[in-house]
């Protein structure tokens, strides 16, 4: 496949970068204090997961906190889970499990979208990659999270890719985060180059995931995300944490091409 950049547009990317132009980093959204005349300082944060849960697993600590720092929180779903139910057809499955990721978004206080793809089923092709992007550009996006791409599950890695691409093809390079989900069981050689405190937002988090009563809450914990926020806070120094890859110039300049 051809390169999508030009290598004007790379030259103009690694110079904004080098002018730190390119780079909005988490932290200093999470800080109260650097958003002094609010709506003026409030930035638009979205989460591209590949099933309800997903995000709020992944990230939900992270995002309530960014809700409560005074930004505005879109999660976006790629599926509604229609294959996450067993015994039940695919759209009285997807309607309950919709129904779980509104409540779940509200308790984070996020815009939950639904993009509508198939779980068990997702793409990733041109026409859905046009699709994610225009989503993505609708919401005008000033720091994205999504799933980590070495991932055991498709729908994961689907939804990481569509993300990544969209994030090269697009002209303002908004600052991408990878979460990580089920580590060791779903993502795979995932080691953080961020992380955060989630330590006062544990408690949302819990309640949110818990909002998927379909999907047995205490399993996905038993998934390992009990153990991944407390060892991701004993990295930090703190009581539990969520941990981040950083998408960077470096990663674009020298691995990605
Ligand atoms: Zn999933």
């Amino acid at each position: 496949m051809s390169n999508p950049l030009s290598n004007n547009s790379r030259r103009q990317f690694v110079k904004n970068a080098a002018a730190g132009l390119s780079f909005l980093p988490l932290s200093s959204l999470l800080n109260a204090q650097t958003i002094t005349t609010p709506p003026a300082g409030k930035k638009k944060i979205v989460c591209i997961g590949g099933h309800p849960d997903d995000p709020e697993s992944g990230c939900g600590g992270t995002l309530a906190k960014l809700v409560h720092a005074g930004h505005d929180v879109t999660i976006i779903y790629l599926t509604t889970g229609e294959a996450g139910i067993d015994g039940k057809p695919h759209d009285e499955a997807a309607a309950i499990r919709k129904q779980e990721a509104i409540n779940a978004s509200k308790v984070l206080g996020a815009k939950p979208v639904f993009a509508g793809q198939i779980d068990g089923d997702t793409i990733m092709n041109n026409e859905w990659l046009g699709k994610l992007q225009q989503i993505i550009a609708t919401e005008a996006p000033d720091l994205v999270f999504t799933h980590w791409p070495v991932d055991s599950h498709k729908d994961h890695q689907v939804a990481s890719l569509l993300v990544i691409q969209t994030w090269i093809r697009s002209p303002q390079k908004f600052p991408l985060y990878f979460f990580e989900v089920c580590t060791g069981e779903q993502s795979l050689i995932f080691h953080p180059t961020d992380y955060v405190d989630i330590s006062d937002t544990q408690e949302q988090k819990r309640q949110s995931v818990y909002c998927h009563v379909s999907q047995d809450p205490p399993g996905i914990y038993a998934c390992g995300h009990a153990a991944m926020e407390e060892f991701r806070g004993r990295e930090l120094g703190v009581k539990a944490a969520e941990g981040f890859v950083r998408m960077s110039g470096k990663m674009m300049g020298g691995n990605m091409m």
